[in-house]
């Protein structure tokens, strides 16, 4: 049986056999106490192991780490701290871990150690807690949109078009890199590369996305992107799973009333089914900024905050609106941001996104209708041919979780916008075809997972939120 089960068998006592990984061994010679844990809850059960088919050789290889087979008896534990116990009658060791040796001891171990120990982390309640809820949160993605009538479309990785126009590539090549072939006028014969032309890594799914909700009407990605931006930040990884809806027929308002929803729907599954991960973790947060200066702590604790974001609406300005509480900002008039705010045209940076959600409105913010010289080609021009329909969701201190756009659906505007941004018509004439035959209106966005999994478990550096991160001069594991 799982731990997770066992435990919730109060009053019910019966033979059982349990299998994981120890914890803890504390005792004395006649008597041990084994905290266990299988990895399906962050509960252990204790496991009581009395008397003289117990002997010290056994007793001794059941150290921190080591990996345990038990048969017993489940009792209403006699202690305090734990409902039920298991008496022992039987334990096997399946496999020893050198107490010398083991990394992780029953102490705090700090995030950047255990980022060194990725292959082990996941037996600390922390990671174990982080990974049980980006299961949940996968799972509530699929069920949202499934519940809504979309269709998940598995967009390529690897890509033979470099426009996409989110941000530096990683090339995919089998070319000999000692020993590059060459065309008559010197440059590199991509033409005898695998596919026969020059391939890249995706840094997203949304152009072919596009392609089938012209068709089925609503669909959505969940895959993997790639992005060789040279950015060590705690928000950015080169390699980051990325959730892409894309709906036929819908405008902006769509687009942001879904991704409000769309967001609110996965923090309130992880509150219901996944509590005992996020108390940990509540608990977890506060501890760490007990040691924080006053001013540098969350006003609010884990629960709290996502609690507070399921229970308001979401604040929504265009970004001309933004600019002016910007500029009449505190801070900005006493010169405090490091970039100042000075007008129309500006690209926000994460102290003004930080700002707005953290200092101004105290709420999820939405930006939208930025100015089109900051925005991909791709996005719907207004009116005043200055501005275009795109939206980022702005998080407590995330920043941006999410960036969407109303996609422009006008063959002429489209063409014009990709002449105007040096954006290859050619390379992109299956995108273009679109708009040529049975174009509509259409939106949608891009939910970058691992920064939702960061505000639902308050983890605060990106790399603790995914098995194995992908960064600069790292690709460990
Ligand atoms: P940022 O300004 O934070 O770099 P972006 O404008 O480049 O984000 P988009 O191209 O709009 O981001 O991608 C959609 C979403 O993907 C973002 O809102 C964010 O949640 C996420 N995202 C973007 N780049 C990264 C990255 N390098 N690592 C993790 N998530 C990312
Ligand atoms: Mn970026």
């Amino acid at each position: 049986m799982k731990i997770k089960e066992i435990l919730s068998e109060e009053g019910k006592e019966q033979k059982i056999s349990a299998k994981g990984w120890v914890r803890t061994r504390r005792g004395s010679k006649h008597v041990s106490f084994i905290a266990l844990n299988d990895g399906s809850t962050i509960n252990n059960i204790q496991i009581v192991a009395e008397g003289d088919s117990f002997n010290e050789e056994l007793i001794k290889q059941i150290t921190t780490g080591s990996c345990i087979s038990v048969d017993g008896e489940l009792v209403t534990s006699k202690g305090s701290g734990q409902a039920v116990e298991i008496l022992a009658n039987k334990i096997e060791v399946l496999g020893a871990a050198d107490a010398e040796e083991y990394p992780l001891q029953p102490k705090k171990h700090s995030l950047e150690f255990l980022r060194e120990k990725a292959h082990l982390r996941f037996r600390t309640n922390t990671f174990s807690a982080i990974f049980r809820l980006r299961h949940a949160l996968t799972f509530a993605v699929h069920k949202f949109f499934n519940d809504k009538g979309f269709f998940n479309l598995h967009t390529p990785i690897i890509t033979g078009a470099d426009a996409e126009g989110a941000g530096e590539m990683f090339q995919v090549t089998n070319l000999d890199l000692e020993n590059l072939p060459k065309t008559s006028d010197g440059k590199i014969d991509f033409e005898s590369d695998f596919f026969g032309s020059k391939t890249n890594l995706t840094v997203s799914g949304q152009l072919e996305a596009e392609l089938g909700a012209l068709a089925l009407g609503q669909v959505y990605t969940f895959g993997p992107t790639f992005r060789a931006e040279n950015s060590n930040t705690s928000r950015h990884l080169s390699e980051f799973w990325m959730i892409e809806p894309e709906v036929a027929f819908a405008d902006l308002e769509t687009n942001m009333d879904l991704a409000e929803e769309f967001l609110k729907y996965c923090i309130q599954y992880c509150i219901t089914h996944n509590a005992d991960d996020l108390q940990f973790l509540d608990k977890r947060m506060g501890d760490e900024e007990r040691n924080l200066k006053k001013e540098e702590r969350s006003e609010m604790g884990l629960l709290e905050r996502l609690q507070f974001v399921l229970e308001n609406d979401f604040v929504r300005l265009t970004y001309r609106e933004a600019i002016d509480v910007l500029r009449n900002s505190k801070p900005n008039k006493k010169k405090k941001f490091k970039y100042l705010i000075d007008g129309f045209g500006a690209d926000l940076q994460s102290e003004h996104e930080r700002y707005l959600v953290e200092k101004k409105y105290k709420k999820p913010v939405i930006i939208t209708d930025y100015p089109k010289g900051i925005k991909a080609f791709y996005m719907r021009m207004n009116e005043d041919n200055e501005t275009v329909r795109a939206m980022d969701i702005l998080f407590p201190t995330i920043g941006e979780i999410i960036g969407g756009s109303q996609r422009e659906e006008r063959l002429d505007k489209l063409q014009a916008r990709m002449e105007e941004m040096d954006v290859d018509q050619e390379e992109l004439w299956w995108y273009l075809e679109t708009r040529k035959f049975g174009t509509c209106k259409h939106a949608g966005f891009g939910l970058g997972f691992e920064r939702l999994i960061m505000f639902v478990t308050g983890m605060k550096n990106i790399r603790d939120v995914i098995p194995f991160p992908r960064t600069p001069q790292n690709a460990a594991f």
